[in-house]
């Protein structure tokens, strides 16, 4: 059998691991790269994964992360199933419209651009017409209940306790006639978690694919995170500004909301404050949950059986509309807004943030984790300005990092279910993680328990023969390529010299004429000055 890392390899976006074997191809996870510019621009180029010779996709969980490219796959020429669970089914058909849904304004926005530039129209990475024709691909498959795609081949889906009808993927498969055994962690959730179950205990495997996006740290505990919140909400009331709070619509929200809920019912929630869903998105992904209510660790289930509602509160509203969404920041007050993108770098949260983060007695509360490049990533790290729409702005509200709502298990939780893994042969594959909390992780795992871990890097292969040493081929022209520092550099100081050699030429020019090009090279000189500050 041979595996591809097709991305989420040494980054914690683009989940897709590509296996062949006996002439078949499957991939597990099919997830957008989310980041900057160059990491999203693997996006485009599907290509390299061949979608027509894929022969299904097993998809671990709905997160765009690990889904959000099966409709490129499918204009790409994918035609096979789509096996998951009947959660995340839901849940996909509502996140994949979404997503297709921004790609088209996205690309709807650039098109204006170029088009008054006189280039050409921009065309999305793909369009609801593309979602439409993935969704008739699903094939449900209950938690527990192995299937067989290919003779030889059997799949178990198990409660990942991430999100809502999150699997990790026992697979097993035979070598030469030899069995054995992958498993694939998918993301796997932090155990205690409200309102989902906490993730299955695996024992066997001949190989591991672990996620490690927390890697070098511990979460908080659960009670500390909820007082932490309860500051937040007692300080901006005070300050009698709003409490705004980026979140992903499927899971992070509706957990939100229960521990809201959980401080409403102790008194810590004013009842003047209102609550404000702002996405659409996510009052549709809150009915799934409802419907799903089978799901629930036994927690939550007992509060419905009380016919207490874990995901209502007395001042919820949700907004769906735009403009529902625009007078929220016209209303004075205290209140708290719940909005997406949970990394803010798209969707609504962007004007929430524009209208609050300058704001003293604002609180900005970060309950997720924050890929690198993103605008949630630089608030975390202390950044005293962020760029939102073109325009800085300058964060004065209190920023809470409050990581005990994570979805993910930290850095000891996952060596906790680590632990249970019997086989001490067993190769583990770090995926989904940033390189540094990879190699903290792979430390501990080497030391704790003796498990060979690798840290596959993008686009790299393994030939996965049990009983026999792993073979690793990598690419790294492709993965990385090189940068030519050397000669961009040379380039710029050539230019440099040439509007040197100009200059008295300049000096003959009106003022105003002047005046504009030396506010464009200060313009350069502060675009230099901040890459300096950043090397
Ligand atoms: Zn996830
Ligand atoms: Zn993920």
């Amino acid at each position: 059998m041979k595996i591809k890392f097709m991305g989420a390899a040494r980054t914690v976006t683009g989940s897709c691991f590509v296996l062949e074997a006996g002439g078949h191809r499957f991939a597990v996870d099919c997830g957008m790269h989310q980041g900057n510019a160059e990491i999203e621009r693997r996006n485009w180029d599907v290509d390299i994964y061949h979608p027509d010779q894929i022969e299904f996709f097993l998809i671990t969980h709905a997160h765009i992360d690990h889904s959000g490219l099966l409709p490129r796959m499918v204009q790409k020429g994918f035609r096979g199933k789509v096996y998951t669970t009947p959660p995340t089914r839901d849940l996909l058909e509502i996140m994949l419209q979404d997503s297709a849904h921004i790609q088209e304004m996205e690309a709807q926005w650039k098109s204006k651009k170029s088009l008054r530039r006189g280039d050409e129209r921009t065309a999305p990475l793909y369009t609801r017409k593309d979602v439409d024709r993935t969704v008739p691909l699903f094939e449900v498959r209950s938690y527990e209940q192995p299937f067989e795609p290919l003779p030889g081949l059997r799949i178990n889906f198990r409660d990942a306790g991430h999100i809502l009808g999150a699997s990790l993927i026992e697979i097993q498969a035979e070598e030469n006639g030899a069995p054995f055994k992958m498993v694939f962690s998918g993301d796997i959730g932090r155990p205690a978690q409200l309102i989902i179950k906490d993730p299955s205990i695996v024992t066997e495997a001949d190989y591991l694919f672990l996620e490690s996006t927390y890697g070098n740290r511990n979460h908080k505990d659960e009670a500390a995170s909820l007082d932490e919140l309860a500051e937040a909400i007692r300080y901006s009331y005070e300050h009698r500004e709003k409490v705004i709070i980026p979140a992903f619509a499927v899971e992070r929200t509706q957990e939100v909301i229960y521990s809201l809920h959980l401080l409403a019912k102790d008194g810590r929630l004013p009842g003047d404050m209102p609550v404000y869903v702002d996405s659409p998105l996510a009052i549709r992904a809150t009915e799934i949950f409802r419907r799903h209510a089978d799901y629930f660790d036994a927690e939550a289930r007992k509060l419905l059986n009380r016919g207490e509602d874990p995901l209502s509160l007395k001042q919820l509203r949700f907004t769906e509309t735009t403009e529902a969404s625009v007078a929220i920041n016209e209303i004075g007050g205290p209140a708290v807004v719940i909005s997406a993108s949970g990394m803010a770098d798209a969707g609504r949260i962007k004007h929430h943030l524009r209208h609050n983060l300058w704001r003293e007695g604002a609180s900005i509360v970060i309950v997720g984790f924050q890929a690198q490049g993103t605008t949630g990533r630089k608030i975390v790290e202390g950044a005293e300005k962020v760029r939102l729409f073109n325009e800085d702005v300058a964060v004065r509200a209190r920023v809470f990092t409050i990581n005990g709502f994570s979805a993910h298990a930290g850095q000891s939780q996952i060596l906790e279910w680590l632990g249970h893994f019997e086989n001490r042969a067993m190769q583990v594959f770090l995926v989904h993680g940033e390189y540094a909390a990879q190699q903290v992780l792979a430390g501990l795992i080497r030391e704790k328990f003796g498990f060979p871990v690798l840290i596959p890097d993008y686009l790299e292969e393994s030939i996965l023969k049990p009983g026999e040493e792993l073979k690793r081929i990598k690419y790294p022209e492709k993965a990385a390529p090189r940068i030519d520092w050397a000669y961009l550099m040379g380039e710029m100081e050539a230019r440099m010299a040439q509007i040197r050699d100009r200059r008295k030429e300049l000096e003959t020019r009106s003022w105003v004429e002047q005046t504009e090009i030396r506010d464009r090279l200060m313009e350069l000189n502060r675009s230099m000055t901040e890459i300096i500050s950043e090397i």
